[in-house]
């Protein structure tokens, strides 16, 4: 039966209520749904530890949005930055970020870079601002490849690489535990028994006419985690990009960083009329004005004219313009907002934990507090690393394999995050408040002067 067919099938079966058999039946204990930033991450933790794990992606790899990421990510540039960090995060969040949630992100955030260079990925050692961050702390990668490099490195130090073309159908429920998944694979129907299950399925931008995200972006993980009874918050919170080519390529945000100017039909510079910062206001701003200049003189460019080192720098950029035969160091860019990520999702716990038992999420897919109404530019990199490593440790925890490790080092003095929030997986967090003091390899001073269990945890031998 063709792939096709199979679809027509379970559609069929979802349809009238029927079961669906299997041809293939695999166990693991640790199923991952998805293949980007907070997947691929969350991976490398589990095997680690040692638990088996699965992670399957249902686009060929290198996919979902990671691998289209230009930017970078934000981390904080030493310790005095911490603060300024997170004020940022709040400020562009709109009043809806959860501030213990944003700082345990932002102070974990060094911890993630210093293994991340540990492990020989090549990040640019000049900071870049972009739009809302009040002083350059954007690392990028490959010029303007960063996801793609990124997400090449992790998926290196995997043992076992993901399995592409499978596609998550619906979860396997053990009573209220989710207990697997039910794939769609090239073979046909598989099904994966599983300690617990980490959706890492990324968000839903492709589902507007025109977005930055690749097609694959289709909220699949939030509908799973609806029809099994996860809780889904913010979903009107959609993040517009300022400025994507017409087709939904993206023009990154750094090259205004670099000096790029927003103009309207009448070439009149219009961002200082619309905010103090101009051009890096935080993306909302920038993208409402778009759509009003172009509303009003029926269109908008971006000059990057000015930029130095354009080529080298933004490769990916110049590539986009010239697809569309424009030559970005002599033409200006025609520009769009375009739908570019999803604040909201699936409403978790510190640990990526849903409600649901067996349940976790990390990454786009999941609402875990940090953006509020609105994210901070190359903010959600950081937290599908930050994110990745703690789902990890629930399903880890879940699995009873390891303790739960609070984000950071404050948590593990007053005893735990979000307690209250664990539902019915509180006999896993038992073990919370046993965490003991930990020495981590490095990091700024301060944060990592052995106080953090994640900065323990980073200590320990493993890969890399
Ligand atoms: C063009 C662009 C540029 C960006 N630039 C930046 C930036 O510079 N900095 C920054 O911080 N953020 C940036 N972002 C946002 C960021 O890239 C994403 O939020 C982040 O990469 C999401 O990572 P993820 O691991 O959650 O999911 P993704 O990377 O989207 O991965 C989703 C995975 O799930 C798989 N999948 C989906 N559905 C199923 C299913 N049903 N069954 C099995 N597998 C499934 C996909 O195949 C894929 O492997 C950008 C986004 C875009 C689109």
């Amino acid at each position: 039966m063709e792939r096709k067919d199979y679809v027509a099938l379970l559609q069929e079966c979802y349809a009238y209520g029927r079961e669906i058999a299997p041809l293939v039946r695999w166990q693991t204990d640790l199923l991952i749904l998805g293949a980007g930033v907070a997947g691929v991450y969350a991976a490398l933790w589990a095997e680690a530890q040692g638990a088996t794990t699965l992670v399957v992606s249902k686009d060929p790899l290198p996919s979902g949005s990671t691998p289209w990421a230009q930017g970078g990510v934000a981390f904080p540039v030493d310790e005095a930055d911490v603060e300024a960090h997170l004020r940022d995060t709040l400020q562009a969040g709109r009043g809806l970020v959860e501030e213990k949630v944003a700082r345990s992100i932002v102070e974990e955030a060094p911890l993630h870079l210093e293994r991340l260079l540990r492990w020989g990925l090549p990040f640019h050692p000049q900071p870049v601002r972009e739009g809302g961050h009040s002083q350059a702390r954007v690392r990028h990668l490959g010029g303007d490849r960063s996801g793609l490099w990124l997400l090449r490195g992790l998926l290196a130090r995997l043992n076992r690489l993901p399995l592409q073309g499978y596609t998550a159908l619906s979860f396997l429920l053990a009573g209220d535990r989710v207990a697997g998944a039910l794939l769609l694979g090239p073979e046909g129907p598989v099904e994966v028994r599983a300690g617990a299950v980490l959706l890492a399925t990324g968000g839903f931008g492709s589902l507007f006419p025109v977005s930055t995200a690749p097609s694959g972006a289709t909220g699949d993980g939030m509908v799973l985690a609806w029809r099994a009874g996860a809780i889904l918050r913010d979903l009107e919170f959609v993040q517009f990009h300022p400025t994507a080519l017409p087709n939904g390529a993206l023009v990154s945000e750094a090259v205004r960083g670099e000096g790029a100017v927003l103009l309207n039909a009448f070439g009149e510079r219009f961002m200082p009329r619309y905010a103090e910062r101009g051009e890096l206001a935080p993306r909302d701003v920038v993208a409402r004005a778009v759509f009003w200049e172009r509303e009003q003189t029926g269109g908008t460019y971006l000059d990057l004219r000015v930029v130095e080192h354009l080529e080298e720098r933004f490769p990916t950029v110049v590539a986009s313009a010239r697809a569309l035969g424009l030559d970005p160091t002599k033409d200006l860019l025609p520009v769009v907002p375009a739908a570019h990520y999803v604040m909201g999702g699936i409403r978790t716990d510190a640990f990526g934990f849903t409600g649901l038992p067996g349940l976790y999420a990390a990454g786009e897919v999941a609402s875990t507090g940090l953006h509020g109404a609105n994210r901070l530019a190359s903010n959600s990199l950081l937290e599908g690393l930050g994110y990745g490593q703690a789902g990890c440790f629930g399903c880890l925890a879940r699995l009873g394999r390891g303790e739960l490790r609070p984000a950071t080092a404050k948590a593990t003095r007053s005893g735990g995050i979000s307690l209250h929030r664990a539902g019915s997986e509180a006999a896993s967090w038992g073990s919370f408040g046993r965490c003991a003091r930990g020495n981590t390899a490095a990091g700024f001073s301060g944060l990592c002067q052995g106080t953090s269990p994640a900065g323990k945890a980073l200590g320990q031998p493993g890969r890399g």
